[in-house]
């Protein structure tokens, strides 16, 4: 199956070097009830599977951020890393297996019920001299085969996913969610929009500089074991450290993770 495909490390090496690659992208994520129209921007033929250490606890002076790394034991670090991971080997967070892709929000122009076009979504932050600058809300999908990237290869296998631009509903809260898809024939004109490159943001989540840096202070035993049911469980699943601290399920964090680094997104792109 296409979606299977892992790209080489030759590939997302010269993928992050031609590119560049410096800007933090966001995540595109749902909440229960959530509907957003979204056009994917990577086909669906080169939607890499990646293995993934998400919600990362990682203590700050004022209490914890949560992190996404992809571990660098997935295949395309493992020449790199001698098949090491400080998180799965030092610090014990469980990875598992995603599916990522590139997304751009979307605004819909509408007829009755019926979407006639869509735009991308703009999102407004201030640059570093204070004047106010729009980028289209372009974003990391991160989700699993079942219930998300099957649907869309699937949806593929009968027409092209560059032609369609989809509603997407998440219904439900817990293990069992759901996404709706809605598929429409209209796409936004991209002509002008600089899309970044998956590889280079997969290169970054994995690189060990982001390991060197952004890991310091994480201790041992520290994290919690997201893949059994939210930490049950695990003996400091109920510690209280503060209001950082995360409730209800994996999906959700997702979106608490995308709110932060859409913040930090905005603070990346007003040093740049
Ligand atoms: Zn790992």
């Amino acid at each position: 199956m296409a979606l299977d495909l892992r790209k080489g490390t030759d590939e997302i090496r010269k993928a992050a070097e031609s590119s560049g690659g410096g800007r933090f992208t966001p995540f595109i994520g749902w909440k229960d009830g959530d509907v957003k129209l979204v056009h994917f921007l990577t086909a669906a033929q080169e939607i890499p599977k990646v293995r993934l250490h998400a919600f990362v606890e990682i203590p700050t002076d004022d209490g914890t951020r949560w992190d996404t790394f992809v571990c660098r034991k997935d295949p395309a670090f493992r020449e790199e890393s001698g098949n090491t991971c400080k998180l799965c080997d030092e610090i014990g967070h469980v990875a598992t297996d995603k599916f990522m892709a590139l997304a751009v929000e979307l605004e819909a122009t509408k007829e009755g019920k019926k979407i006639k076009s869509v735009t991308p979504a703009m999102r407004k932050f201030e640059d570093r001299e204070g004047n106010e600058r729009e980028v289209p809300q372009i974003g990391l999908v991160i989700q699993g085969a079942k219930n998300f990237f099957s649907y869309l290869g699937a949806y593929d296998e009968r027409e092209d996913l560059s032609d369609a631009s989809f509603e997407v509903q998440r219904e439900g809260a817990s293990t069992d969610t759901k996404y709706h898809f809605f598929p429409i024939s209209a796409v936004p004109d991209l002509t002008d929009i600089e899309v970044p490159s998956l590889e280079s943001i997969i290169e970054r989540m994995g690189s060990e500089e982001k390991y060197e840096t952004d890991l310091e202070g994480v201790l041992p035993g520290s994290q919690k074991n997201w893949s059994k049911g939210g930490g049950k469980g695990s003996s400091n699943s109920k510690k209280e450290t503060g209001t950082a601290q995360p409730t209800g399920n994996l999906r959700s964090q997702f979106e608490e993770i995308a709110e932060q680094v859409k913040g930090k997104s905005a603070a990346a792109e007003a040093v740049s």
